[in-house]
């Protein structure tokens, strides 16, 4: 009888203890995953996505590069005023919106494209204010991105079908930087566009690095 009473008790115990193993076991492997994630995006900013961290590195390299005099930042206005698409259309849309990017938080973008998808693919891309380029090839998110670098503003354009422009070269708002298109993580012919604001004036600064706020590109051209 005390032998037909204990063994369902024993039985609960070890089922107890056998979840909070498997918990143990799957937190451990969450946070090993999130650390090996972070590493890999230490030590590889080149090939990895925008965000606040990549932006942030890409701006302090230009920012190291204008310092040597490898390079020379525009010092005109680089506050973004124009779209990204090509000026002379004007049947572009919006696919999707910032909030639909995650913004506003540490991240957020507007995607471009055509009505009916009408000769999107290979449309001209044009830099929306001044900034020295920097390319970023074959990302499996972004493929083919550039950033635009300015003083203050840094903008990326995602997905492009072709690169116009080389690193280091600078750029004036309305400048062809590339065609649109569909490379990495994407549907179909669009642009990703972001806006990023970066403290501080890089060619003038000791420091190099940079910390950049991810801004809505619709509150700079509608
Ligand atoms: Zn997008």
């Amino acid at each position: 009888m005390l032998n037909y009473n204990a063994e369902p008790q024993r039985n609960r115990h070890s089922t107890w203890i056998s979840l909070a193993v498997v918990a143990a076991i799957l937190v451990a492997g969450v946070l090993l995953l999130a650390a090996f994630r972070n590493a890999s995006r230490d030590s590889h900013f080149t090939v990895s996505s925008p965000g606040p961290r990549e932006v942030s590195q890409a701006v302090s390299t230009i920012a190291a590069h204008a310092q040597s005099g490898a390079l020379t930042m525009p010092t005109s206005d680089d506050r973004p005023s124009i779209r990204p698409v090509d000026p002379k259309r004007t049947d572009w849309v919006i696919t999707k919106d910032y909030a639909g990017h995650g913004g506003p938080g540490p991240y957020g973008a507007v995607d471009y494209a055509y009505y009916h998808d009408k000769d999107a693919c290979g449309s001209a891309l044009v830099a929306t204010h001044p900034g020295v380029v920097k390319t970023l090839l074959n990302d499996p998110v972004y493929g083919n991105l550039v950033y635009v670098v300015g003083k203050n503003y840094s903008t990326t354009y995602g997905h492009m079908q072709k690169i116009a422009v080389k690193d280091g070269q600078s750029v004036a708002s309305g400048d062809v930087i590339g065609q649109m298109g569909t490379t990495g993580n994407s549907t179909g012919c669009h642009v990703d566009y972001q806006v990023w604001l970066c403290k501080g004036d890089p060619t003038k600064s000791g420091t190099t690095e940079r910390v950049c706020v991810n801004k809505n590109p619709l509150d700079f051209a509608k």
